[in-house]
């Protein structure tokens, strides 16, 4: 049995991703008795094939170009080759790392891994399902489910793992491929573009809304599309993918334009990046009568993260957008919270930054200008460009610009947007500001250190007043 003898337990928890391992942390903390299952390596999609293995894949893209650079610094390099495979074997390494850190997380706080894969079996408890198909059942007070997603497949093109990847597949390849088109434009097809692209690949992006990341603000989209094509990268927006045929080594793609042509394409792999699905199916959802979304079949909960079903609850991308591991975790900080009866406030889906990791970096949080202007605020709308930051030329990085867009009658921060360097650092900022419903002129206020990349969310904040200085 893998809960060790222990058969009872006040919370159990369906799923060790960032949602699920940290809510069970926190619950044991608040002093329940706590058990999480897995089935897979605690940490989830955002820990082995998700976040983290594609930051360690985008820091080495980056230092490719880098590199590439290293002349201006004194540095000689001779011709710089590049190889995907150590890269992949290092990402492996940063996400086995952090795996092996839950795991000592786990044993710190008390936590009991059931190793398995876990169903909701009538009230208060739950089957666990091990790898030699035995199944054991618990008892538990509280449910969560955490189960999360995984890629979503277009009909007419089903990821083989060989021609046609998803980012599942894509995180284990050792060698760049001669050509790649990469269906989909949001940060999962972002990312991985600029990795590929760093590594030798001819990489084309395919998008069928009008512009790549679609959720940015459209300056912010326009930017990274202007960058991209300068690395070489072809784009289409506004274009949809129709068919995919495997031909011999490769794949025959067409679709359509933004003006309606029909355009022909042949690669050597496809990386479909068309969005995720929630793992919401097999988990015992509907036989212990837990309300799902009718779009998207997402768990439906409340602001506690309970769904319909007293002592059961859903946290993380199986309860519906943003797909994202920082609103996964706090969904089930909120929940655990209140089960315990300490709770501190549920999550704020207003303020839930976008980080998308690319070079140049992007990250964003509240409104864009167009959500601003067509929710009817008074807006006024700052740019400040990296140019205009002494750190940022220091760096050698000065592709992008902070944009805030300010209310006019509060001076509140309604949205702010950077692209460029440490963006997905920097955003934290804007993030804290909103939080405590500081003023754009609060934030300029604030002292920022010189010279630093911080000093441009002072001067986009003086921008969104009308006055920067060093620009
Ligand atoms: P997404 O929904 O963000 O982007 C998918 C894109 O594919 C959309 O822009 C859509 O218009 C496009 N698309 C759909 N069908 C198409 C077609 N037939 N032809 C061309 N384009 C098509 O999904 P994603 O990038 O796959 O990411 C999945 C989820 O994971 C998202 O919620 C994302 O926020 C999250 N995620 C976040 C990060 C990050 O924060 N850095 C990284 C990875 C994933």
């Amino acid at each position: 049995m893998a809960g060790n003898g222990k058969e009872s337990f006040d919370l159990l928890v369906i799923g060790g991703g960032p949602g699920g391992y940290v809510a069970a942390i926190r619950a044991s903390q608040l002093g329940l008795s706590v058990a999480c299952v897995e089935v897979e390596k605690l940490g989830g999609v955002c820990l082995n094939i998700g976040c983290i293995p594609t930051k360690s894949l985008l820091t080495s893209a980056l230092m490719v170009k880098e590199v590439e650079d290293a002349a201006k610094h004194g540095i000689t390099t001779g011709e710089v080759t590049v190889d995907l495979g150590p890269a992949q074997e290092r990402s492996r390494k940063v996400s086995d790392q952090m795996n092996k850190g839950v795991e000592f997380l786990f044993k710190k706080n008390k936590v009991t891994h059931l190793k398995g894969f876990g169903r909701l079996a009538g009230k208060g408890q739950v089957e666990v399902e091990a790898a030699d198909g035995s199944k054991s059942k618990y008892k538990a007070k509280h449910v969560i489910v955490a189960t999360g997603s995984r890629p979503q497949s277009l009909p007419f093109l089903q990821i083989d793992g060989e021609h046609v990847w998803s980012s599942d597949e894509a995180l284990f390849v050792k060698k760049a491929p001669k050509s790649i088109a990469v269906i989909g434009a949001g940060a999962i097809g972002a990312e991985f573009a600029d990795i590929f692209e760093a590594f030798g690949s001819e990489v084309t992006l395919i998008e069928a809304l009008d512009r790549v990341l679609p959720l940015e603000d459209a300056e912010v989209s326009a930017h990274l599309a202007k960058s991209y094509k300068k690395r070489g990268m072809s784009i289409h927006t506004g274009a949809r993918l129709e068919t995919a045929d495997q031909a011999g080594d490769g794949v025959n793609l067409t679709f359509k334009d933004a003006d309606g042509k029909k355009q022909k394409l042949t690669v050597e792999k496809v990386l479909s990046a068309v969005g995720r699905i929630p793992n919401t199916e097999d988990v015992g959802l509907e036989s212990a009568g837990v309300k799902l979304s009718e779009k998207g079949r997402f768990i439906q909960v409340d602001e506690w993260m309970r769904t319909n079903v007293e002592g059961i609850y859903a946290i993380g991308d199986c309860a519906g957008g943003p797909l994202l591991a920082h609103k996964a975790m706090h969904e089930g900080v909120a929940c655990v919270e209140k089960i315990a009866g300490d709770p501190h406030a549920p999550v704020d889906y207003e303020n839930i930054p976008n980080c998308t990791y690319c070079h140049p970096e992007v990250a964003s949080v509240g409104l864009t200008e167009e959500q601003a202007k067509e929710a009817g605020y008074d807006i006024e709308v700052g740019k400040f460009p990296w140019v205009g930051n002494g750190r940022a030329v220091a760096y050698g990085d000065v592709d992008g610009f902070i944009k805030v867009v300010r209310g006019k009658k509060y001076s509140e921060i309604l949205g702010a947007h950077i692209i460029g360097p440490h963006a997905t650092e920097l955003i934290a900022e804007f993030v804290l500001g909103r939080h405590l419903e500081s003023t754009v002129e609060e934030v300029e206020k604030a002292i920022h250190p010189h010279p630093t990349l911080s000093e441009a969310i002072g001067e986009g904040a003086l921008a969104a007043l009308g006055r920067p200085i060093h620009i």
